[in-house]
């Protein structure tokens, strides 16, 4: 088929709903690596798909070949049937998550894990009500839009019960106008702010991404989750790290996020790279957290924590672990950072350059002074780096930040050519807009 069949195909038989880049919106076709392919034969140097779901790159043979090998051998439910895959990749997960985080719940999807993490929550500790931030995003079911902290990703204006928002940690936007380090991290007092002034004073839990992703890279300072964590153990709740977006070695360094601020959260969620495509998620917790559950009720899920999608997951992390270990992360990640820096001595368009590892977020501004969000300007980028054969994400609650996130097995070489090409790309749109 070609972009014009798709396209007409889709607007007739899918819910009009979805989220398109681009005026011209880019069927794809196939991947291999750090490339993919449109179905023009165009080929892309796809540095928004680590944030998707490809950890390890596209079509890596690894990965393929350890779910063909389970799929020849057994597709059937983990949840009934107990199956070596399923317990293997939970030990795995026990192994690489911080402090004692150990037993595991696998679902499809982020969405899923996030409603798990807070059903754990509720039930573990008999409160209700749950604290997120603005800016977040937590996923796409009634609880996990209500945990979202933007109201353009509620569809008709959901609200689920017991969910209150604080400040986000939103420096180069202060919400209280603020600068680090003077502020003293005001904004994460706010939290307990908000449980004081909102709430019966008993929580759940307050959950937070590490870096907030759809919100547009937001990176907290670095005591933020120390204060935030201790203010949700002094009102009886759990912190949950969502870390759908910054697991697996994404922020460079450690497996984990939340890892650099110095916090081992009592539940951590993961999805997207962790089966590098394959739907896959998790909810893990203590054994003495995930132990108080027993006796109430069944977690089940027909497709979660299937044997194809744990084979994949277990061959993912084997060659995270060879081909981009943290470490590897860290040290190509600090090398775009720094050609994202030098863009922005170049290009006054570009307001802030923020991120860990190879998540970096770029914020455009129509004038660095007032900070005006220039969203026009976004757009631009991301067309013109299309036409240039690279692409890149955005996101913001503003539409102005672009969220550059290439599988983690990126090369310097790699970050050289999305370098020259966004270089030329603000170039084009400097003169267009500026
Ligand atoms: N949490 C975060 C931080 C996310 O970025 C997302 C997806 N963008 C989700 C949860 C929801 O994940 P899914 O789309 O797999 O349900």
């Amino acid at each position: 088929m070609d972009a014009y069949e798709i396209l007409e195909l889709q607007g007739k038989y899918l819910w009009p709903n979805h989220l398109l880049y681009y005026t011209d919106p880019l069927p794809l076709d196939h991947g291999e690596g750090m490339y993919v392919w449109d179905v023009e034969g165009n080929q892309y140097l796809d540095f928004f798909a680590g944030i998707l779901t490809t950890s390890v790159g596209h079509k890596h043979p690894k990965v393929l070949d350890a779910a063909r090998e389970q799929m020849e051998k057994l597709i059937h439910s983990s949840t009934l049937y107990p199956n070596e895959k399923h317990v293997r990749l939970a030990e795995k997960i026990a192994d690489i998550t911080p402090g004692n985080l150990q037993k595991s719940y696998f679902t499809n999807s982020g969405t899923e894990a996030n409603e798990n993490a807070i059903l754990l929550a509720r039930v573990v500790t008999g409160h209700q009500e749950v604290i997120a931030l603005r800016h977040a995003y937590h996923g796409r079911s009634a609880l996990a839009m209500s945990l979202t902290g933007q109201a353009a990703w509620r569809i008709g204006g959901t609200h689920a019960h017991g969910v209150k928002h604080a400040m986000a940690p939103y420096c180069y936007r202060c919400p209280l106008k603020m600068t680090y380090p003077e502020c003293g991290v005001a904004c994460a007092e706010d939290v307990e702010d908000v449980i004081k002034t909102q709430t019966s004073g008993k929580i759940a839990a307050v959950i937070a991404e590490p870096i907030l992703g759809v919100g547009g890279f937001i990176t907290p300072p670095p005591e933020y989750f120390g204060i935030v964590a201790e203010i949700a153990y002094t009102y009886g709740g759990l912190f949950i790290a969502d870390e759908v977006q910054t697991g697996f070695g994404r922020t460079g360094t450690y497996w984990f996020g939340i890892e650099h601020w110095g916090v081992v959260p009592d539940v951590m969620t993961m999805a997207k790279g962790i089966a590098n495509g394959f739907p896959l998620a998790n909810t893990i917790t203590t054994a003495e957290i995930a132990d108080e559950m027993k006796g109430k009720g069944l977690t089940i899920s027909t497709f979660g924590g299937n044997p194809v999608s744990c084979a994949a997951s277990l061959a993912t992390i084997e060659v995270l672990e060879e081909e981009a270990n943290p470490a590897h992360v860290a040290e190509v990640g600090d090398y775009l950072h720094a050609g994202l820096k030098r863009l922005q001595e170049k290009y006054p368009m570009i307001g802030d350059v923020r991120g860990k590892g190879l998540m970096q977020g770029v914020e455009l501004v129509n004038d660095r002074e007032t900070k005006e969000p220039a969203a026009d300007a976004t757009n631009y980028v991301l067309e013109v780096a299309r036409s240039s054969g690279l692409l890149i994400g955005k996101g913001g609650m503003y539409g102005n930040v672009l969220r550059i996130a290439p599988p983690l097995t990126a090369t310097k070489e790699h970050v050289d050519e999305a370098l020259e090409k966004l270089d030329r790309t603000f170039a084009i749109v400097h003169e267009m807009t500026w």
